[in-house]
């Protein structure tokens, strides 16, 4: 039902973690805001490693949405999995939990913060990292008996790998990972600090670990890799079928568990089929957007803007970059939250100046200086941070290592949580982080 005349407008957002927790914050004065979300709770991913081998630290990335969202910030809470959204009805709808029927919910603006998944070997993406939460994924998934849409079901499916790795560790297990970027990195470091006894190596196709980073950086997390005896091999194609792959990697017997640590992979099946790329990582099915950040139909079918303009996609679920290589209107940008809550930034202000009328104003968005920031945990006691780095190879700076790095990295986990909670403290923080006016440095304009 349309809200009648003079009353606020409404926005859905699509997603509740990063992205969708900043747009809720940034909106909820002026609007009607609903967040829809497919699962109960709120979780830190970039410390949810630690919580596989240190079980207690899991409730300390996570709590319950619906007491944050409607009793702090004061906005609507659905916990729901969007199927589908119409955008020339302006429609969501939605399979509530507990429910089989679908709802309709109509809004006037939308904004897409739904992330995406991780794992390129599985037809939908599945990963430790990331709760399998929708429909259809759970019918395909490694750990069907638990359901990850629930803390509850979090929590076991965290016991159960740290059972896991319990028990491979009185074995002295040989464990493989696969993929030395930085998740594959932390991943190795936690193993081999929390589980002593377990033989780990750890491979990647590139010539070295962490990527596209610095070789300050990667010679780093080497040094440390060697000096705890995780053997690594580079250059070094995963290929599990064949044996002389086995013996170059020195596991002429294969691993007992093997952990697979590369790769994004979409999970944009509520949008339709014109509005998502037909290329990108883990093949395609991200959602194209424009400078705006507005949903756009592919370029194959114009690129024109989908659904007169009022509907955003920003973070993981979009497609990253604008324009092609070579030609980049915006090249792409890492998924990380930094530059995932700069682009909601981007879009709340646009959704305020659509509501103005100011249709010619929109903010147009950029590659931000903080999508160069990584920080690369290596157990709980080191860590590298990298600044700076952007789009070109081994570009950025290692600008902080060691005991002061694994601070830093703390101190971010506890206050992002903090404000995600929506306490006053984490607000304090980090809200001048994205509500700049005025850049010094970036490639942002000099004003906004
Ligand atoms: C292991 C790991 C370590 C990382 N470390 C770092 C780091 O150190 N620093 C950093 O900046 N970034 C890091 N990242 C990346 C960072 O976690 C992501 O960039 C960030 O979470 C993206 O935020 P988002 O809001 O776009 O999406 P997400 O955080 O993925 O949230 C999407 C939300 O949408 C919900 N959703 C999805 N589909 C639907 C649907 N159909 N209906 C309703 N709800 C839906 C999901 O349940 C989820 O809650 C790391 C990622 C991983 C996996």
């Amino acid at each position: 039902m349309p809200p009648p005349p003079g009353a606020k407008k409404r926005v859905l957002l699509i997603g509740g973690q990063f992205t969708g927790n900043f747009c809720a914050r940034e909106l909820k004065k002026q609007f009607y805001v609903t967040v829809v979300d497919c699962k109960e709770y709120f979780e830190y991913t970039p410390g949810v490693l630690r919580a596989f081998v240190r079980p207690a630290h899991l409730d300390s990335l996570t709590f319950t949405l619906q007491p944050v969202y409607e009793r702090k910030m004061g906005v609507k809470f659905i916990w729901g999995e969007v199927k589908e959204l119409n955008g020339a009805r302006k429609t969501a709808s939605v399979k509530t939990m507990f429910s089989n029927n679908i709802d309709e919910i109509g809004f006037d603006y939308c904004i897409i913060c739904s992330g995406c998944n991780f794992g390129p070997f599985k037809p939908m993406g599945e990963s430790l990292w990331f709760p399998t939460v929708h429909e259809e994924a759970r019918g395909h998934s490694d750990w069907k008996h638990i359901d990850e849409r629930y803390l509850e079901g979090r929590r076991r499916h965290v016991l159960e790998e740290y059972h896991k790795l319990t028990d491979l560790n009185k074995k002295q297990a040989t464990v493989l990972i696969v993929g030395a970027g930085f998740i594959g990195v932390e991943w190795a470091t936690e193993l081999e600090h929390f589980f002593p006894q377990l033989k780990i190596t750890i491979i990647d196709f590139l010539p070295r670990c962490l990527g596209p980073l610095p070789d300050g950086a990667a010679d780093y997390c080497s040094d440390y890799m060697a000096a705890c005896g995780i053997k690594e091999f580079y250059n070094c194609k995963y290929d599990p079928k064949n044996p002389e792959f086995w013996k170059q990697i020195e596991l002429p017997n294969g691993a007992d568990e093997i952990y697979v640590c590369i790769g994004v992979k979409a999970s944009n099946y509520f949008m339709p089929a014109e509005t998502l790329s037909d290329k990108g990582p883990g093949g395609g099915g991200w959602i194209h957007f424009n400078k705006h950040l507005q949903v756009t139909q592919k370029p194959s079918l114009g690129g024109g803007v989908w659904a007169d303009g009022t509907i955003f996609a920003v973070g993981d679920c979009n497609y990253g970059c604008i324009g092609e290589p070579g030609k980049w209107e915006m090249p792409p940008v890492p998924k990380i939250s930094y530059p995932g809550e700069e682009q909601a930034y981007h879009a709340c202000l646009n959704v305020m100046k659509l509501e103005k009328g100011q249709k010619s104003k929109l903010v147009t968005t950029w590659w931000p200086w903080g999508a160069g920031m990584f920080a690369t945990s290596l157990g709980p006691h080191d860590a590298c941070f990298v600044a700076a780095a952007n789009e070109n190879k081994n570009s950025g700076y290692m600008v902080n290592w060691w005991i002061p790095a694994a601070l830093q990295k703390e101190i971010i986990e506890t206050t992002k949580i903090d404000e995600c909670r929506d306490r006053w403290i984490g607000i304090l923080i980090w809200h001048f982080v994205h509500h700049t006016p005025v850049h010094l440095f970036g490639r942002g304009p000099w004003f906004v």
